[in-house]
């Protein structure tokens, strides 16, 4: 029997750096696979269908909801975006590791739905860094800014009920302890049992 995939959440206000960390994880681990989630917002350029997102309609969206195909879905920044279940029970079935970059508010729900995930908040610094990095890294302008900023004091309270808080100071740092966390995971005994047995005969 293959082992049960690693499912890894994570959250961070815009500009915490998650995307960067998210990115340097695939590739030290290979075997972790990013959620490919569902969207209403139109694609941006570059982005792919089914690479990316998978971008649809609100009519179908909707029409998942009902259906309960989805184990979480939230709306962000006025679009709906949602992890289809069958996404996480093929990943676990599978034994792939998953890395799921979602909102705060789809992070709790699929704490209520499912078992044995593994949530992790990226914090910035402080909140002037979070500022400086917004301003330096986008051509938004201020009032966009500042509306991050607010929306990100309202995030940052919601990382108690986190498993992790990784804090993203120092880049390397940050990587390290992130990485730490999965392999850790990937030890759990109920991960490693199935190995046991085959090398003992147990
Ligand atoms: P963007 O539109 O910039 O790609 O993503 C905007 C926000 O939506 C990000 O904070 C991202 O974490 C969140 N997001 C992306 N996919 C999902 C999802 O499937 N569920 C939830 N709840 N949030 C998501």
């Amino acid at each position: 029997m293959k082992r049960e995939g690693i499912i890894l959440i994570i959250s961070a206000p815009s500009g915490a750096g998650k995307t960067t960390l998210c990115r340097s994880l695939m590739e030290r681990f290979p075997s972790m696979k990013e959620s490919v989630s569902y969207t209403t917002r139109p694609p941006r350029n570059g982005e792919l269908h089914g690479i990316d997102y998978f971008f649809v309609s609100r009519e179908e969206f909707q029409r998942m909801v009902d259906c309960d195909a989805f184990a979480e879905w939230a709306e962000v920044h006025g679009n709906l975006y949602g992890t289809a279940l069958a996404t996480i029970d093929e990943a676990r079935k599978n034994g792939v590791d998953l890395v799921l970059d979602i909102d705060c508010q789809g992070a709790r729900r699929l704490k209520e739905q499912i078992e044995r995930c593994v949530y992790i908040f990226v914090l910035p610094p402080s909140m002037a860094e979070l500022r400086r990095r917004l301003e330096t890294r986008s051509s938004d302008d201020q009032a966009v800014i500042d509306l991050r900023i607010e929306r990100a004091a309202g995030e940052i309270r919601e990382a108690r009920w986190y498993d992790y808080i990784i804090i993203n100071d120092n880049f390397d740092t940050a990587f390290e302890e992130l990485s730490s966390i999965v392999v850790a995971q990937s030890r759990r005994t109920f991960r490693m049992l199935g190995q046991v047995a085959k090398l003992f005969d147990i």
